[in-house]
């Protein structure tokens, strides 16, 4: 029988991960399908129950239901309750196991694809949602000289910052100095929104990466504002989507190919 995977968020309409697990399906010989299911704002948990009480085998979890997800699942690895939040649920033995891909893929994009290594640099982080949770222990992680998260919601940005130590919260109006890594892990570039963000916190030579893909209002506003390298999440969807696949199946795809193959077909 051919198992049963899924993507819930709302909006989901514009998902490319049921064509990345579709291609990382065929390149390592699983016999899987992989659909996208748009969740009512108000019924992410009872979508998912459903799915599993159908025989779903797992899923992802994208905008807004990560923090959901997350208290959704009966047991958490140890990045998932570091992150608060769920990306990826898998069911076995009749539980659910929650997992955060998140921030492995973003990394693996940044520091391997990008060649921009995290450690010593001052980083900004963007939003205080799902994605900057998942982001923010994965980033922690490498050393960065300084680590600093801003969002719309200031207060959301400070109890974030005060669970990890080191790290300050603010609200957009409160930026000062620049930084040398800007990650863009709001939703704003989904809605086709720039950010309030003052010019100056893009240091010459940054980087400045937006989790969302494509052509976004906040690579517009950095290039503008002189950030040297910019990139779009394409490669940590990717990348996460290759965590996710082998926490479900044990099999690590190839990410490289298949990267090259959708900025070629302008997958993006
Ligand atoms: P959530 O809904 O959990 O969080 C949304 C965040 O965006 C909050 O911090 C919210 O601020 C902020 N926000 C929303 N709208 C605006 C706006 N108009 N202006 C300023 N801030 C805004 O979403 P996620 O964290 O799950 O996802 C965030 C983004 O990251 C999405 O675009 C998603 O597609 C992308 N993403 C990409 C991945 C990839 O692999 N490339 C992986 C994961 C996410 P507030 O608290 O004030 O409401």
């Amino acid at each position: 029988m051919t198992d049963l995977y899924a993507v819930f968020g709302n909006p989901i309409a514009h998902s490319k991960s049921p064509y990345i697990h579709t291609a990382f399906a065929s390149e390592t010989g699983e016999d899987l399908r992989y659909e996208a299911r748009l969740a009512p704002l108000d019924g992410f948990s009872k979508a998912a129950r459903q799915f599993f009480a159908i025989g779903g085998k797992g899923c992802n979890i994208t905008v807004p239901f990560k923090e959901e997800a997350f208290s959704l699942a009966d047991e958490l690895t140890p990045r998932a309750r570091k992150a608060g939040a769920v990306n990826t649920l898998k069911a076995e033995a009749g539980r659910l196991l929650g997992d955060n891909t998140d921030g492995a893929g973003l990394l693996a994009d940044i520091e391997q694809n990008l060649a921009f290594p995290v450690a010593g640099r001052r980083v900004l982080l963007l939003g205080a949602g799902g994605a900057a949770r998942g982001a923010l222990p994965a980033l922690l992680a490498r050393q960065p000289l300084c680590l600093v998260i801003a969002n719309r919601g200031a207060s959301r940005a400070v109890s974030l910052a005060e669970m990890f130590q080191g790290v300050k919260g603010m609200g957009f109006a409160d930026l000062g100095g620049s930084f040398d890594l800007i990650i863009n892990a709001t939703s704003a570039s989904l809605a086709g929104e720039a950010l309030p963000l003052p010019t100056g916190i893009f240091a010459p030579g940054s980087l400045a990466y937006d989790m969302m893909y494509g052509d976004t209002p906040f690579l517009a506003q950095a290039r503008a504002a002189g950030a040297g390298m910019r990139a779009h999440g394409l490669g940590m969807l990717i990348e996460q989507a290759a965590e996710a696949f082998f926490f479900w199946r044990g099999k690590r795809p190839r990410t490289d190919l298949l990267r090259q193959k959708m900025l070629l077909e302008n997958q993006v």
